[in-house]
């Protein structure tokens, strides 16, 4: 897997002359989010995620960053998705010691999302070198393992929304909840040198206001830059009652039929959000008790995290929360942590809602619940999220007649349903709306850089901003330089 030639770098990324941000991942891609923030007295990183989606952008995970991890004096968290927090376990080796600054809740989420990739890439590697064996060809190394993960989770340190926090020399930082997962956040930079203050804002993810349980995104009060997400630049999302309404129908329908649904979900945040909704309908609806699986050991981890951290709910989570009684308390649910377990859901059943990561198709249980059913009429496969190109998620929902599963054609029978409306990102108009509420921290009117999008909706959002704050945003690409003089 350790590739044979790294990407070039296009822009310089040893000079300190000036303020500078250097572009390391999610720059014209939705995944491997990394920035190094330069002043003239200090090198910060924020996020350090990993590249996702085919094999080639699996393999840019393998390319080393071109400085050494002791020239930095530390790294910012936007939030615990895999695609922001991937990369961290290879910190360590970099010779980085830390510290890594994060809020509380994506501190602990981060510790499961990181055991559980390093038990991937480890299992991943022993998978691949049996194969190398049996060919007589040398062995690969995972791209981390699990004591590299617990040796970077030593270098977390927590921190609340709106305090702010001295990072490095003339570097002080906030976090804004970014209503996009629990512990999300956007980060405010205040830099100051040489008598000169600039405020970077770095966006992170931007939630979908209205999210279940999420608070919707505040952006911070000010800034001279801003660097912006632009997955879905060029578009709206139904509103989230009305995606409701298409769920609920959804699910009586497969009730009524007594067929499954089966929902590629990230554990961490979708899962908990789909749940939060199924236990609002049982309340609301008169559906009959069915079953519910959430096949995956990681989601029953998060949900402790989750019920750990009511102090993030909104006030409807709040209030629909008892003593006794939470919001996941829902009847029928099974959490399934055993492979033995998972694989007995593969036999059919009646009514049911089967929901198992990974969220974009890319591996884990969910595989084997599309393999023994996508080839099934009746059966319904819901997609929630964004599904980054070629992924089998993306398939699906470009309409594909079959997919190449784990080495197996398996035709396309199922229904499949998307519906954006959950989406953990804003819309277009969400996004605007947000970078409206930012003031100049100057005299000048912020400037934008877009990142964390294909190469559409990055654009389509460089022209909505051309149109509303008439200034042209800049769309980086791998390793660009960007000044922030
Ligand atoms: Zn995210």
């Amino acid at each position: 897997m350790p590739a044979s030639s790294p990407p070039t770098v296009r822009g310089r990324c040893d000079y300190t002359a000036s303020m500078n941000l250097t572009f390391y991942g999610a720059a014209g891609e939705v995944t491997g989010s990394c920035y190094l923030l330069q002043t003239d007295r200090a090198r910060v990183l924020i996020d350090f995620g990993m590249h996702q989606g085919g094999r080639e952008e699996y393999q840019r995970n393998f390319h080393p960053l071109p400085f050494p991890g002791s020239s930095l004096n530390c790294v910012l968290l936007t939030h615990a998705h895999i695609d922001h927090v991937g990369r961290m376990p290879l910190l360590p080796g970099m010779a980085f010691g830390g510290p890594i600054y994060a809020t509380e809740a994506t501190c602990d989420l981060a510790g499961i999302m990181l055991r559980d990739s390093a038990r991937l890439q480890v299992s991943d590697a022993e998978r691949i070198n049996r194969r190398l064996a049996q060919e007589g060809r040398p062995a690969i190394s995972p791209l981390y393992t699990v004591e590299d993960a617990e040796r970077v989770l030593t270098l977390f340190k927590p921190v609340r929304y709106g305090n702010s926090v001295d990072v490095a020399p003339g570097v002080r930082a906030r976090w804004f909840d970014a209503g996009h997962m629990l512990g999300s956040a956007s980060i405010e930079i205040t830099v100051t040198e040489k008598g000169k203050t600039t405020v970077l804002v770095m966006s992170g993810d931007i939630g979908h206001k209205g999210s279940a349980i999420l608070r919707d995104p505040q952006a911070p009060p000010r800034a001279d830059h801003i660097v912006m997400e632009s997955t879905y630049g060029d578009r709206d999302h139904r509103s989230m009652d009305e995606t409701v309404d298409q769920f609920t129908s959804l699910v009586k329908e497969a009730v009524w039929d007594k067929e499954k649904v089966i929902v590629p979900a990230f554990a961490v945040g979708r899962c908990q959000q789909l749940i939060y909704h199924l236990h609002k309908m049982r309340h609301t609806e008169r559906v009959p008790v069915f079953p519910v699986y959430v096949d995956s050991p990681m989601a029953a981890k998060a949900f402790q995290v989750y019920r750990q951290h009511q102090e993030l709910y909104d006030q409807e989570a709040t209030s629909a929360t008892r003593p006794g009684h939470g919001i996941f308390d829902l009847e029928g649910l099974e959490i399934i942590e055993s492979a033995d377990e998972s694989r007995r859901l593969n036999g059919s059943f009646g009514a049911g809602v089967i929901i198992a990561p990974s969220g974009m198709c890319t591996g884990g249980r969910i595989l084997h619940h599309l393999k023994h059913n996508l080839w099934r009429k009746g059966v319904h496969i819901l997609i929630v999220g964004f599904q980054a190109a070629n992924t089998i998620g993306r398939r699906l929902v470009e309409g594909a007649d079959a997919v190449r599963i784990m080495g197996t054609t398996v035709v396309v029978r199922a229904k499949v349903h998307t519906l954006n409306g959950f989406s953990a990102h804003g819309g277009r108009s969400e996004l605007l709306d947000w970078a409206d509420a930012i003031k100049p921290a100057g005299n000048a009117q912020p400037r934008f850089i877009l990142t964390h999008g294909e190469t559409t909706p990055r654009q389509a959002l460089a022209k909505s901003i051309q149109d509303r704050f008439r200034t042209q945003a800049k769309l980086p690409k791998w390793g660009d330089v960007i000044e922030l003089d």
